[in-house]
């Protein structure tokens, strides 16, 4: 016998009943970003190796560790599995001249990204993050409206816990002067770093602020703090969002070692982290990153974004949000019930003419007797079961019969059946307006 095969470890299948949840928050999260004026973009999964390593930058988790990279074996390029959007969604505004054709571009997208992490709850290998970036706005006003829209879709999806922390990282300059201050501080005090941070203390010393060991928190509060070093420009820009959160409602903590995990950030940065997560509380993070389209090989071009983590956004969601978690699964309007050759002709082509005027039908696939077809029907949930047999088949007739409602089950000729059903129906629910019945209605080369 051979061995089952399981899904990569860290790689879930989503099946049908949380799917339709997914689906369902999908359609909120794009009504959410339309309200906003952000434009989806679909980027491929797989890129060019070197675009991560150039946008993420070299000495951090993703590209040390995390990175499903590898070769293809039929030309040798190298390859990864993004780990993130933000890198392939610049990479594709330079590609196609978008930003300079057409202006600045509020743009997302969303889907699977691609970490070699050790999987727990709220941690994947294979997970799906929604992207929003803003290409070509300079200005703190976007930043804001990054921010704000957050908080709007937290609000419905009846969220009360997500807390905002903002930090700014400065510019590359004031980054370079904190960072000799900090090199200096951890290195008088080398003795107390973990191998990672001594690795780190030369390479990419800000990456030490990042640090979840709990070993090294007490010397990483200690340590300078990047807001003394902020110039004034930074300094403004900082002070203009804070102005414009205020203004809008949304509070915030100031952490000043919000660094995060990615190189290509600049000036504004922040995180959206809920409590009722445990580690994995960030849902969302984000920030300003003005030097990427430049390292990217593209005209320098001010820029800023944020991703959310759906799977994490969905765990808070199942957990208590205010606004309904659950689905109802769909439920057919109508339940063709067959049985013989020549009525398993007529029932497709019923089930078709019921689909042209809108309604969503459950053609019975399989066989079966009556009864345990009856049976499926009225498991289904359906309002109305179709009847068709050899008998009425011979003479152009389809029996209705209703299932969840008083009344017969009655026969009528197949011509008819449009304008019956829809009759019926429209006793339990309104049915779509422009519905069209009989010449033409059904499958088009048909004939009863
Ligand atoms: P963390 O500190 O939790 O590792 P991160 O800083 O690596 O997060 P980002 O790269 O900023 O995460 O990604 C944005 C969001 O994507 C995170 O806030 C989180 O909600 C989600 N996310 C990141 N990595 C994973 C993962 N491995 N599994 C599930 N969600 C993830
Ligand atoms: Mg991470």
């Amino acid at each position: 016998m051979s061995q089952t095969l399981q899904a990569v470890r860290g790689m879930n299948d989503i099946l049908p009943e949380e799917a339709e949840i997914w689906e369902n928050f999908e359609d909120i999260v794009r009504d959410w970003l339309k309200g906003y004026g952000y434009r989806p973009l679909r980027m491929p999964i797989l890129e060019p190796e070197p675009l991560f390593r150039r946008a993420i930058g070299e000495v951090t988790d993703i590209v040390e560790k995390e990175m499903y990279a590898f070769e293809d074996a039929l030309n040798g390029e190298r390859l990864a599995l993004r780990p993130e959007g933000t890198a392939g969604c610049v990479r594709a505004a330079i590609q196609h001249n978008l930003v300079a054709a057409g202006g600045p571009q509020r743009l997302y997208y969303q889907g699977p990204m691609f970490r070699h992490e050790r999987p727990q709850k709220g941690r994947y290998r294979q997970f799906h993050q929604i992207g929003v970036e803003a290409l070509g706005f300079a200005g703190p006003d976007i930043d804001a409206e990054l921010i704000i829209m957050g908080a709007r879709l937290w609000g419905q999806l009846g969220f009360s816990d997500v807390k905002l922390e903002i930090n700014s990282l400065g510019s590359t300059e004031e980054r370079a002067r904190h960072r000799a201050a900090l090199v200096a501080y951890f290195e008088s005090n080398r003795d107390s770093l973990d191998e990672d941070s001594q690795r780190r203390l030369l390479a990419n010393p800000l990456r030490i602020l990042d640090s979840k060991n709990p070993a090294m928190q007490e010397i990483i509060e200690a340590a300078p703090k990047l807001a003394e070093y902020l110039g004034d420009e930074s300094r403004e820009h900082f002070e203009a969002l804070q102005a414009l959160l205020g203004e809008a409602g949304v509070t915030w903590r100031l952490n000043h070692r919000l660094v995060r995990g990615l190189d290509y950030y600049n000036r504004t940065v922040f995180e959206w982290v809920s409590g009722r997560l445990g580690a994995q509380g960030t849902v969302c993070a984000g920030g300003r990153y003005d030097g990427l389209v430049s390292q990217l090989g593209g005209k320098p071009m001010p820029a800023a974004g944020f991703a959310m983590g759906v799977e994490r956004l969905l765990a808070l969601w199942r957990e208590g949000g205010e606004v309904e978690y659950a689905v109802e699964r769909p439920i057919p309007h109508v339940y063709v019930v067959n049985n013989g050759e020549q009525a398993q002709r007529l029932a497709f082509r019923a089930a078709e003419v019921l689909r042209d005027i809108g309604l969503d039908v459950l053609l019975h696939c399989g066989g079966g007797s009556f009864k345990s077809q009856m049976k499926k029907a009225d498991a289904s949930g359906a309002i109305l079961a179709l009847v068709i047999g050899e008998d009425e088949a011979a003479v152009s007739e389809v029996a209705i019969k209703p299932l969840r409602m008083g009344g017969e089950q009655r026969r009528i000729p197949f011509r008819d059946l449009a304008e019956t059903v829809a009759g019926s129906l429209y006793e339990i629910e309104p049915l779509p307006e422009d519905i069209e019945f009989g010449v033409g209605a059904g499958v088009k080369n048909g004939s009863v």
